[in-house]
């Protein structure tokens, strides 16, 4: 499925590596112009600006941390200065710190929380506004284990569920304003953050998934871009889960 998003403003979370790198590409192949945010690998996100801006995107970049409240409203701002509007927003950024509830500590779930959870409320209030004076899309970006939790992952599972209520309510909210919000909740895909995985965690989750392949960025990329489409228009407040079959 080919769809055109020539004109389409879009703000990516965490857009310099994985999925969110993933999800700034398709869209900028599908003709949209993006803006993405990052923490702090600038060279990263220069690189990447330089890279869609010769294939003839309009493209720029924006640093902050997610779960700072006034960088969320400063972002958002840059974006409707700089278009006048803000047609998708993408929540993707996120982080894990993975522990056994005997070793996790305040601060790991506090950074967890703030960035997954406070940072989709913070863009969210941010950009509903604008978003409601022509209609829009808002996708937040879960996990499997927001469902199915795992050891291990008390805090990231909380915030990942977190993330599908806060969804649900907002799309209850805003779908009288032509504001959908649904999220993509992926499975184990090939990215930094599974990449800290061992080798027998990482066999384990294969034995699990019946497509028996950790799944491409790319490959949750196209669930967005789909959810972000015409094709969705009558779809809001639905948990997309793209995870190759590991939870059904
Ligand atoms: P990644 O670690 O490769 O990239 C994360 C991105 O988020 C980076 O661009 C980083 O700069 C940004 N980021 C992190 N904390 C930030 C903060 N406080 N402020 C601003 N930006 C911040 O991660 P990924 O694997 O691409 O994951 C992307 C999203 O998908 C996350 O929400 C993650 O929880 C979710 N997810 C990932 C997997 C997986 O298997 N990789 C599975 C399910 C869900």
């Amino acid at each position: 499925m080919t769809v055109d998003f020539d004109g389409t403003t879009v703000l990516v979370t965490g857009g310099t590596r994985g999925i969110g790198r993933a999800i700034v590409q398709k869209f900028a192949e599908a003709g949209a112009r993006v803006a993405f945010t990052y923490r702090s690998s600038a060279a990263e996100a220069e690189a990447l600006v330089e890279e869609l801006e010769e294939q003839g995107t309009e493209a720029f970049s924006l640093q902050g941390d997610v779960a700072d409240f006034d960088v969320a409203q400063s972002h958002v701002d840059a974006v409707l200065d700089r278009w006048d509007t803000l047609d998708v927003l993408v929540n993707n950024a996120g982080i894990t710190r993975d522990g056994l509830m005997l070793r996790l500590e305040e601060e790991d779930w506090d950074a967890v929380l703030d960035t997954n959870l406070k940072g989709v409320f913070n863009f969210s209030k941010a950009a509903y506004r604008p978003m409601m004076r022509s209609g829009g899309s808002i996708i937040n970006i879960s996990s499997v284990v927001g469902t199915t939790g795992n050891a291990g992952q008390t805090n990231y599972a909380a915030s990942k569920a977190g993330v599908v209520g806060f969804s649900k309510s907002l799309a209850k909210e805003l779908g009288s304003r032509d504001v959908n919000v649904n999220v993509v909740a992926p499975g184990y895909v090939q990215t930094d953050m599974t990449d800290e995985l061992d080798d027998d965690t990482r066999d384990s989750i294969l034995d699990a998934v019946p497509l028996d392949r950790l799944a491409d960025p790319s490959e949750i990329a196209k669930s967005v871009l789909f959810l972000a489409s015409p094709a969705a228009d009558y779809i809001t407040g639905h948990v997309l889960h793209v995870n190759g079959g590991l939870s059904m």
